[in-house]
C-alpha cells in the first residue's frame, strides 16, 4: 500500500485553506453550529451562551454556522426558530452564517483530493453487517477495517455506491482542550477508519465540520462534551489535509434531575415552552447562567449585562472548575 501524501488541492481551495489559517493566527474567533432538526432546547442555549461570552469577553468574533446536510433530519422553520431565539437572547453574531449546503462543490473537491491522495478508501460493509458483528448492542464504536485492504473499487457493485473511508494511520490523536477530559484519543482503538462520505452520497459530519472549522478560521471550537468523542476524527481529518486543528472546550451538558442529558429527540423545553410560561429574555439568561453557577438562581439580567459581570478570567476559571469536578467523577 503506498503511504497517503499530502492530498494536491485546486488553488482556489489551496488559497482558502491558507486564508482560514491566516484568519485563525489573527485573533479569538468561535462559531455556534446547531443543526436545523428542530428548536433549540435550554441545554443548547446554554452552550451558545458560554461560546457567546468567550468570543465576547476576549473581543473575537462569535460566527454562527447552519450544519444543515443531512436533508431528511432537517425540520421546516428549523433554522428560522434558531435565529429568531438567539436574537431574542441577544446573543448577536457576526457576519451573515454560513451554511454547510452551501459549501457541497467544496466538500467534494476536498474529498477527491484526498482520495487522489491515497487517504481514502471505499467500503462496502452495510450498516447490518456491521451491527451484527457487534457485541452485544448496536453498531461498533470502531470499524474493524474490513475493506481496508480490498482492491480499490470506487463503482457501484449491486446497485449500491461504497462509502469513503479515511485511512487512518497508528498512534495517539491530540488536541488542545481547555475544558473536557484531556485532548488526546488512540486512533486505532478509538477512532477507527470514519466513514467522511457516506454511501448514500451524503458527506459526513466529521469532513463537513472539520473542513468548515479550517475555511472559516475558528481559533477555538466551543461545543458540548458530547462532540469530545468526535474530536479525533475531525482532528484526523485535517491532518490528512495539512493543517493542524484548533483549540477545543467541550462544556458539560445540561442534565435533567435522572442524570439524562436534554436532547431534542426527546422534546427538551425550548425558548417557546419557557416563553409560554412567561419568562422573558432576562429571565430566561438568568436561568441558563444560575445553571452554571456564574449568578445566583432567579437572577434577572440581559447576555450583555452578564457579559459585563464576568471577567474573561472568570470564564476560563470556570471552565478548568468544571474540568476538575468531572475528572474528580
Ligand atoms: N451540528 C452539531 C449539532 O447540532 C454540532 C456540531 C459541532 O458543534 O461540531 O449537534
Amino acid at each position: 500500500m503506498v503511504p497517503a501524501q499530502t492530498p494536491r488541492l485546486p488553488r482556489h481551495l489551496q488559497a482558502r485553506l491558507e486564508a482560514g489559517l491566516r484568519q485563525r493566527g489573527q485573533g479569538y474567533r468561535t462559531r455556534f453550529a446547531p443543526s436545523p432538526t428542530g428548536p433549540l432546547h435550554r441545554g443548547n442555549l446554554r452552550t451558545a451562551l458560554v461560546s457567546w461570552l468567550e468570543a465576547r469577553l476576549r473581543g473575537g468574533e462569535w460566527l454562527l454556522r447552519i450544519d444543515d446536510l443531512d436533508g431528511p433530519r432537517n425540520r421546516p422553520g428549523a433554522e428560522a426558530s434558531i435565529l429568531h431565539d438567539l436574537r431574542w437572547l441577544g446573543l448577536d453574531w457576526d457576519g451573515p452564517p454560513l451554511r454547510q449546503s452551501d459549501h457541497r462543490g467544496l466538500y467534494a473537491s476536498l474529498l477527491s483530493a484526498l482520495r487522489r491522495a491515497g487517504w481514502l478508501y471505499p467500503c462496502r460493509c452495510s450498516r447490518r453487517l456491521l451491527a451484527d458483528v457487534s457485541a452485544p448492542h448496536g453498531a461498533l464504536a470502531v470499524y474493524p477495517g474490513f475493506c481496508r485492504e480490498r482492491p480499490p473499487r470506487w463503482g457501484p457493485e449491486a446497485g449500491r455506491l461504497p462509502s469513503w473511508r479515511l485511512r487512518l494511520g497508528e498512534g495517539v490523536i491530540r488536541w488542545r482542550e481547555r475544558c473536557g477530559s484531556t485532548g488526546c484519543q488512540d486512533g486505532p482503538s478509538t477512532v477507527g477508519d470514519v466513514a467522511l462520505r457516506r454511501a448514500d452520497g451524503l458527506v459526513a459530519y466529521h469532513l463537513a465540520t472539520a473542513v468548515d472549522e479550517l475555511l472559516m478560521g475558528i481559533s477555538d471550537v466551543v461545543r458540548g462534551d458530547d462532540l469530545w468523542s468526535s474530536t479525533g476524527a475531525q482532528v484526523a481529518v485535517m491532518a490528512a489535509l495539512g493543517a493542524p486543528p484548533p483549540s477545543y472546550a467541550h462544556v458539560p451538558l445540561w442534565r435533567d434531575a435522572q442524570g439524562e442529558r436534554l436532547s431534542k429527540r426527546h422534546g427538551a423545553e425550548g425558548l417557546a415552552g419557557l416563553r409560554d410560561r412567561g419568562e422573558d429574555a432576562a429571565g430566561v439568561i438568568g436561568l441558563l447562567a444560575a445553571s452554571l453557577g456564574m449568578v445566583p438562581a432567579g437572577s434577572r439580567l440581559s447576555a450583555g449585562e452578564l457579559l459585563a459581570d464576568l471577567s474573561s478570567q472568570g470564564l476560563d476559571r470556570w471552565l478548568q472548575q468544571e474540568r476538575r469536578i468531572r475528572e474528580k467523577a
